[in-house]
């Protein structure tokens, strides 16, 4: 059994109410572990820790803050075995992709920090005519909160930290109750990395307990949230009356749009990884799918082809491609998606059942699965599923595909394939969406901003953005004359 504890102060405790939730692995459904559900004096503690060490870390010089960062950066990846073992494991997702993706961007994001931290600039206006010159500052704002959830573990919750420290704020965090193991494990490196006692702490509980204290503490200055949209308009709303600034990344439902005068077969492989990938726990995959009406048939028969080749397994097998849910109670939460649908209405042409994998009998293994809809209306098409889920639907023409593709609730992502520029222009330009890939999916690059608009959230994070969100801007204006 694996003991969970709080990282606070550089040290290791459990909490103090000793009240303790289930570590559950979601490949066979046991319990293999304990961690804090951390009260409100718990996070007290933690937020004293980060505010009596933060005059010290706001004060250490830029070049020593990047050189601890790159340090963690280069722990995580002489660590990338256990690291990768422990998400797998956590997260129900394969152990190539938590090899090759999650740990790996997890000491990017520290590495990417350390680098831009040292290029962060501030703005001078000056107006000779009137002899005044305005400089701006940007200060840490001081003890911060991070709030992530399960699907990306560490990758999400160091997406947060890193420029949270880089700038030199002092932080309080909570990784996903679901999935706690790897940010246990961050403790240990911050402090090889010699990040001095208090700059981080990691407090691990529930959201209704936990996550609220962070929330509602009136010290702490910014929340940093990515999570669903529900648990958003709550944060919202409890840090409102305390004026915290906000960056809410939340839940999507992106169009994939394919146009038939794309580049077929990469359309059609990386579409497959647009629906599927990390078993369609990501927000930014593609749950819509609009195929234009003149290779819609022929997309379907390929599509369904290519997703039953997907080998669904246990995710500490090298060979698997899609691992177990995250959680039962998601697990059923998608699964009554599928069961719920109107079959007038929708047809499910591929998959859609509980998959009982040998030697794993209680794991979470749900089929990719692929249903064919005939309006953009219907409930698949218009709550975020967050699973193994897509839907089908031919389009005749340019102006109805854009109208369905905005016609959400939400705007992460959306992703286009066609090779006509002006169509690629227009779109990009037109689709209610933070971010827009065209012929790609999925290809990150860290000084990007990144976020979505209507309820995928408020405000970005990456680049130079984040680091804005990070620090107070201060503007002070000299008269020389
Ligand atoms: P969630 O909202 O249930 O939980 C996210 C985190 O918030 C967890 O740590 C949770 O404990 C905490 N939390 C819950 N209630 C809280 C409260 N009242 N106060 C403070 N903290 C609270 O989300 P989830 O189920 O962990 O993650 C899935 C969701 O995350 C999906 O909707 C997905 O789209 C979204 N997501 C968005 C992005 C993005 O960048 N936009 C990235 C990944 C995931």
């Amino acid at each position: 059994m694996i003991h969970i504890q709080n990282y606070i102060n550089g040290g290791f405790t459990d909490p103090i109410k000793n009240e303790w939730l289930d570590n559950i692995c979601p490949a066979d459904g046991l319990v293999y572990g304990k961690l804090p559900n951390s009260c409100t004096k718990d996070v007290q503690i933690a937020y004293e820790a980060a505010h009596d060490a933060y005059l010290s870390w706001s004060e250490t010089s830029i070049e020593k803050r990047s050189a601890i960062l790159l340090k963690i950066a280069s722990l995580i990846e002489a660590n990338l075995e256990r690291f990768a073992v422990a998400e797998s494991k956590d997260n129900g997702k394969p152990i190539s992709v938590a090899r090759s993706i999650d740990i790996p961007r997890a000491a990017s994001n520290f590495r990417f920090f350390s680098q831009a931290i040292t290029q962060f600039y501030s703005e001078s206006h000056e107006v000779r005519s009137q002899k005044t010159i305005n400089y701006t500052l940007r200060h840490p704002l001081g003890v911060v909160g991070c709030i992530s959830p399960w699907n990306l573990p560490l990758y999400l919750l160091t997406w947060k930290i890193a420029p949270a420290i880089a700038t030199g704020n002092c932080v309080v965090a909570k990784p996903s109750e679901v999935t706690p193991y790897t940010a246990f494990l961050l403790g240990e490196i911050c402090n090889e990395a010699g990040l001095p006692k208090g700059v981080l702490n990691i407090v691990h509980g529930l959201g209704s307990t936990t996550g609220q204290a962070i929330v509602g503490h009136p010290n702490i200055k910014a929340i940093s949230f990515t999570g669903g949209t529900e648990t958003g308009k709550l944060i919202a709303k409890t840090a409102a009356p305390f004026f915290k600034k906000l960056s809410l990344e939340l839940g999507g439902k992106n169009p994939n749009i394919i146009f038939a005068d794309c580049d077929y077969n990469k359309m059609l492989s990386t579409s497959v990884k647009s629906s599927f990938s990390n078993q369609g726990q990501i927000c930014l995959c593609g749950s819509r799918l609009f195929v234009e009406a003149s290779i819609y048939e022929k997309f379907k028969v390929d599509f369904i082809e290519r997703v039953g080749q997907l080998i669904v397994g246990p995710p500490s097998e090298e060979s698997t491609q899609i691992g177990a849910l995250v959680s039962k109670a998601h697990f059923e939460k998608v699964l009554s998606y599928i069961d719920g649908i109107d079959k007038t209405q929708n047809r499910v042409l591929f998959g859609g059942k509980r998959m009982r994998i040998q030697g794993h009998e209680n794991g979470y293994y749900l089929s990719p699965t692929i249903i064919e809809v005939n309006s953009n209306q219907c409930k698949l098409n218009q709550e975020e599923i967050f699973g193994p889920v897509v839907t089908l639907m031919p389009f005749e023409s340019d102006d109805d595909v854009l109208e369905m593709a905005n016609d959400v609730k939400y705007g992460l992502s959306a992703t286009l394939w066609t090779n006509n520029l002006k169509r690629s222009l227009l779109f990009s330009e037109q689709l209610e969406a933070g971010i827009v890939w065209i012929n790609t999916w999925m290809q990150r690059d860290l000084r990007t901003p990144f976020g979505g608009t209507k309820s995928s959230g408020v405000g970005r994070e990456g680049g130079f953005e984040v680091l804005r969100f990070f620090t107070e801007t201060k503007n002070i204006c000299i008269n020389y004359e």
